[in-house]
């Protein structure tokens, strides 16, 4: 017999899912041949479907984290909406050029090309527990990159949620040991 509190996570899971199933479509070719890009935009239009994703990204974490990051830009909705619903703060992970004070880089390499993410050196006291939240796990060379951010600046990584998995791309094998949590899989 499942606790309350995994009745409860596995409930939320589920109505994530459902409202991910209804809204999110599928871009094909987008934004370059072969390139099929799932686009949770319309989730996040949509008041009740972004409240559901955002508590059950939550849910496993409760209690684990300090503080919130989010990958430049989609993460940023999903770690702002669970920053306020946790009372915690957000860290924004951004792209090249965008932080105004010393940053940390990390290149990598993702489904459609290269990039490079940085992070502000200092923003948070060493030791703090980040969960990581994105909308999409593809090649997990967005993440693992951040989780490299995360740790260079001397916090720790409590948790990663995604609300969407690809599973033609195994993500997962570029973060070993991480605690990820997966709201759909396609
Ligand atoms: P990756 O580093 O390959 O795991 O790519 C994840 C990042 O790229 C996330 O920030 C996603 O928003 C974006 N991304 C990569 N592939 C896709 C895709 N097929 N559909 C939507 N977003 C994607």
């Amino acid at each position: 017999m499942p606790s309350d509190a995994a009745t409860t996570g596995a409930a939320s899971t589920r109505a994530a899912t459902a409202a991910i199933d209804r809204l999110s479509r599928v871009v094909p070719d987008f934004p370059q041949p072969g390139i099929s890009f799932k686009d949770l935009t319309p989730v996040f239009a949509d008041g009740p479907a972004l409240r559901l994703v955002t508590d059950a990204l939550l849910e496993p974490f409760a209690d684990a984290f300090d503080v919130i990051a989010g990958v430049e830009a989609r993460g940023f909705v999903l770690a702002a909406s669970a920053a306020y619903a946790s009372g915690s703060g957000v860290v924004m992970i951004r792209k090249p050029g965008k932080l105004p004070r010393p940053v940390l880089s990390e290149n990598y390499d993702l489904e459609y090309g290269s990039a490079t993410l940085q992070v502000h050196e200092d923003e948070l006291p060493k030791g703090t527990r980040v969960l990581l939240l994105d909308d999409v796990l593809a090649t997990g060379g967005t993440l693992a990159a951040s989780c490299r951010l995360i740790e260079r600046a001397g916090w720790s990584v409590a948790g990663i949620g995604v609300a969407l998995r690809l599973t033609t791309l195994d993500g997962g094998a570029n973060l070993p040991g991480r605690d990820i949590h997966c709201l759909q899989e396609v």
